[in-house]
């Protein structure tokens, strides 16, 4: 068996956490004060994923903060870092609008602010 140490990124208390590894799936989690840190530490150990935060220009030229409205594999991670970085938009922009349709996958790049 293998052991893998964590810290859970699902809510700022940030639990240092002990994961049991059989055949490539978590089989113990240890160390979580949460359910939600079980739940994270045996998908992170497989198929690790993470919501991608940035900014987009505007052509306006004032700066778009965004975010993916789901999280992506972390390996596609900076494939989406490239998109966001050569992405202008439009203004006015409302939060929740989307900035790119389908970045990754069926995950959409939304506006977490307002435009002026
Ligand atoms: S295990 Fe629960 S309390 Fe601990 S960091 Fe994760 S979400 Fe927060």
């Amino acid at each position: 068996m293998e052991q893998r140490e964590l810290t859970c990124i699902e809510c700022p208390r940030g639990c240092s956490l002990v994961v049991t590894m059989e055949n490539g799936v978590a089989v113990d989690v240890k160390g979580n004060f949460c359910p939600r840190g079980k739940k994270y530490a045996e998908k992170e150990v497989v198929s690790p994923e993470r919501v991608v935060t940035s900014t987009v220009r505007a052509k306006n030229g004032s700066m778009i903060s965004v975010k993916t409205n789901k999280p992506v594999k972390k390996s596609h991670v900076f494939d989406v870092m490239d998109k966001i970085k050569v992405a202008t938009c439009e203004t006015p922009i409302k939060i929740g609008d989307i900035i790119i349709k389908n970045i990754d996958g069926d995950a959409d790049l939304v506006a977490t602010c307002n435009s002026d």
